[in-house]
């Protein structure tokens, strides 16, 4: 299995990646959060707790309560590395099986840093860097994918008039 190609909060921004929080509870994502902030620094992403701090009312018989839920860890690439659910670019989400609290990655493209290091095969297995469970994942934007430009281009070049889907 390969290594995950990184480990702390440090790490994350040093490939300009961000870091969310989603609440599955209020079903709301934060962030990106502060990668920079003194709490965070050497510390693995993995078992960070976040706690949501959103007030909820629960029916107007009861004082409104913090949630108080464990947050998902949600790292995803900046803006300008978003790829379009229409894009034929391939790009694969992480997440592991077991770790508490859950963590996940939104979009690991194929053909950028620190990603294209380790899809150096196909179907390589990765390994969670916290608790070395093989992760789980699950890949998007390929060839022949219908509704992406891949599919749309894959179908033309085979296209001898025939009809059918
Ligand atoms: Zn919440
Ligand atoms: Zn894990």
């Amino acid at each position: 299995m390969h290594a995950f190609p990184f480990q702390t909060f440090d790490d994350i921004a040093k490939h300009s990646l961000e870091v969310h929080i989603y609440c599955p509870n209020c079903h709301r994502q934060a962030g990106p959060i502060d990668l920079g902030d003194d709490r965070l620094r050497g510390r693995a992403f993995t078992g960070t707790r976040f706690v949501c701090s959103v007030d909820r009312a629960y029916g107007t018989a009861h004082r409104p309560r913090v949630c108080g839920c464990l947050g998902y860890i949600v790292i995803k690439p900046p803006a300008r590395d978003f790829i379009p659910p229409s894009r034929s670019i391939p790009w694969c989400s992480i997440e592991c099986p077991r770790c508490v609290p859950h963590w996940e990655v939104s979009q690991a493209a194929k053909h950028l840093p620190p990603w294209n290091r380790i899809w150096t095969a196909p179907s390589v297995r990765v390994a969670c860097p916290a608790c070395r469970s093989a992760l789980t994942t699950v890949w998007h934007g390929e060839d022949g994918i219908p509704f992406t430009p891949g599919y749309r281009r894959s179908n033309d070049q085979s296209d001898d008039g025939a009809v059918g889907p």
